[in-house]
């Protein structure tokens, strides 16, 4: 039934050259996005700066398009589009009352027809056609009246070559689209929390990259299987992602011999920060970013953020979820569809090297001290840890 699908963005703020830079990147989400639906398709835009999707095949799926335009950031809302190539008031007036009849099972509902001419050639005036089409959905539907000033039902008609018919919206994802806002680097663990963060933070237009540090045979290749899954998850809504895989066992297993074990947690989190900052700085990433919130556990004290953030030298660290609950931040990732796979109950290399009763409160300057017992290694074991490093790019189509 439906033929385009005309879509809204949020143009407050985006104008001049930026205007060009946002829409552009919106269509290409938006084609990234449409690769996964089948059919063909085809994204323009008029003259008014307004988008659409065309389908350009005789068959496609409606859902998987749907679906498909809810994962795009910058869509605010989209409409599903009638097409009518008889455009005369008699075939109008049969299509207008289908269109009613298809998309609204409960009709009882004020609307209003809103007719805009662009054919300027066409025989009668816009009010003319608001009222003839007015007055054959009311014949066809007793149970709708019309309200032209509040309508709880705005029925567009345009006329053109042939005529659009659309209605009803469908929200989308809100947000900018991936590539107006730079790149950071996603601390990417197996959990719930850091792939809402990395939503968040793709949501603001930022493109992805991510890290997962693991320790095999601590840890095992299907815990990182759920990492890669989770990134696929991401990559729907932020397109590809470069997930960088480092082999951390090493480095654990020298501050597991040389520090004090209640300091274990917070040293190894302080690592995994500065090899972070290392791969963001050589992948161009202008910061990085974690599902850390404030008292969640014992490594997220304000105390413990602030000795973990002191490991950064050189960039932002940006929590996006600082100051979420846990429920809220469960509710999220069940509506941006990681939670299944977050539960999936693979070790995480955090849970496995931890003391039965870690530091709360370290101090930056005790910390420091207990690390410089690794001086003498640590730049061989991360420099192993980069040269082992195994990329994979996950959503790419
Ligand atoms: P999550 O649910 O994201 O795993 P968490 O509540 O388990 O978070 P921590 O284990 O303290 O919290 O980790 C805090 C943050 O550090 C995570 O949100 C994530 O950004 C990062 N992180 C933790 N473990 C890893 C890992 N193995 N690889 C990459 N990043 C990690
Ligand atoms: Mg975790």
């Amino acid at each position: 039934m439906f033929r385009s699908f005309l879509i809204k963005y949020g143009e407050i703020g985006v104008k001049g050259k930026n205007r060009h830079l946002f829409e552009d990147a919106l269509m290409r989400q938006i084609k990234y996005g449409l690769k996964r639906a089948e059919g063909e398709f085809a994204v323009t835009k008029d003259k008014g700066g307004r988008i659409f999707v065309e389908v350009k095949s005789d068959s496609y799926d409606y859902d998987a398009v749907t679906d498909a335009l809810r994962h795009v950031f910058g869509v605010i809302a989209f409409c599903p589009v009638v097409h009518v190539e008889d455009i005369s008031i008699d075939s109008l007036r049969k299509e207008i009352v289908d269109y009613v009849e298809h998309v609204f099972e409960d009709r009882h509902f004020s609307f209003k027809i809103n007719t805009r001419r662009a054919n300027k050639s066409y025989p009668m005036t816009s009010m003319e056609v608001d009222a003839a089409l007015g007055e054959a959905v009311l014949t066809a539907f007793p149970e709708t009246k019309v309200d032209v000033h509040d309508p709880e039902v705005d029925i567009r008609v345009e006329i053109r070559d042939i005529v659009h018919i659309y209605s009803r919206e469908i929200a989308g994802a809100g947000g900018m689209p991936i590539g107006t806002n730079g790149k950071t680097m996603l601390l990417l663990s197996g959990g719930i929390d850091s792939p809402v963060a990395g939503y968040m933070t793709a949501k603001r237009g930022v493109i992805m990259d991510a890290v997962y540090f693991h320790a095999p045979p601590y840890t095992s290749d299907r815990a990182k299987q759920k990492v890669i899954d989770l990134a696929r998850r991401l990559s729907d809504y932020s397109g590809p992602v470069y997930l960088h895989i480092v082999n951390f066992t090493d480095i654990q297993l020298a501050i597991y011999d040389r520090c004090p074990h209640d300091e274990l947690t917070i040293i190894m989190r302080r690592y995994m920060m500065r090899i972070a900052e290392h791969l963001a700085s050589e992948n161009d990433c202008l910061g990085l970013v974690t599902g850390e919130s404030i008292g969640q556990v014992a490594s997220q004290t304000l105390q413990s953020l602030y000795v973990t953030d002191s490991a950064v030298e050189s960039m932002p660290v940006y929590r996006p979820l600082i100051g979420m609950d846990k429920q809220e931040i469960v509710d999220m990732s069940e509506k941006i569809g990681t939670y299944e796979t977050s539960i999936l109950p693979y070790e995480d290399c955090c849970t496995i090297f931890v003391a039965k009763h870690p530091v709360t409160k370290p101090r930056r300057d005790i910390i420091e001290r207990s690390e410089r017992k690794l001086d003498d290694v640590i730049d061989g074991l991360l420099q192993e840890a980069y040269a082992t490093e195994e990329l994979v790019i996950v959503g790419k189509r």
